[in-house]
């Protein structure tokens, strides 16, 4: 133990992480519940405070990969540290099987375009609750250790493209980040990495 081991963790596959981590804050936004922060977020944008700050609020980032404050000239967003810790207990992934089950796997985009490829691989629609869990295991695993880019910010949020590997394939899976570390997939294969 030491002050190594407070910065630097090594996870699963071996890869070494920072555990230096921040979470995005604008006052008087609530990180949940959902309902309120919808109505506080809506308030203050009527009061000027721009929707894709108040988005941000409460979003974990490693500290190396977050996006450049400030974000427009007199933005009021800070960011506070964050020990590990609570990366490690609060970040989850929700992975819906219906991006799998009435997505990838609907008959009118099954085999078409960039969805294709979970039939090249061998996969059926019954491999949808399989695929949603190996989904949310291994972006969950490469979030906590920083392993993501960051895309699209606007006023939905942040998104982030996380690489999984399917049948020895790696690719990005496209997420939308929430408050407290919770990332939810919204595009199973978001491109090929090079
Ligand atoms: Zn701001």
């Amino acid at each position: 133990m030491g002050v190594f081991d407070e910065l630097i963790g090594v996870n699963e596959k071996g890869d070494i992480f920072s555990k230096n981590w921040i979470e995005w804050e604008h006052f008087m936004i609530p990180n949940k519940p959902q309902w309120l922060r919808d109505i506080l977020r809506n308030l203050m944008a009527l009061k000027g405070h721009c929707l894709t700050c108040t988005s941000v609020d409460g979003c974990y980032f490693i500290a190396s990969n977050m996006p450049e404050r400030p974000l427009h000239p007199h933005c009021d967003c800070k960011q506070k540290g964050i020990s590990y810790s609570i990366v490690q207990t609060k970040a989850h992934a929700v992975s819906g099987i219906e991006k799998f089950r009435d997505y990838v796997f609907a008959p009118k985009h099954f085999g078409k375009g960039k969805v294709a490829l979970f039939k090249e691989w061998g996969y059926t629609i019954d491999d949808s609750e399989e695929l949603r869990n190996t989904y949310a295991e291994q972006a969950l695993l490469a979030y906590k250790s920083g392993q993501y880019k960051r895309k699209k910010l606007d006023e939905h949020g942040q998104q982030l493209a996380i690489p999984v590997s399917l049948n020895a394939k790696k690719f990005y899976s496209g997420w939308m980040l929430r408050p407290e570390g919770e990332i939810v997939l919204i595009t199973p294969f978001g491109g090929w990495i090079k």
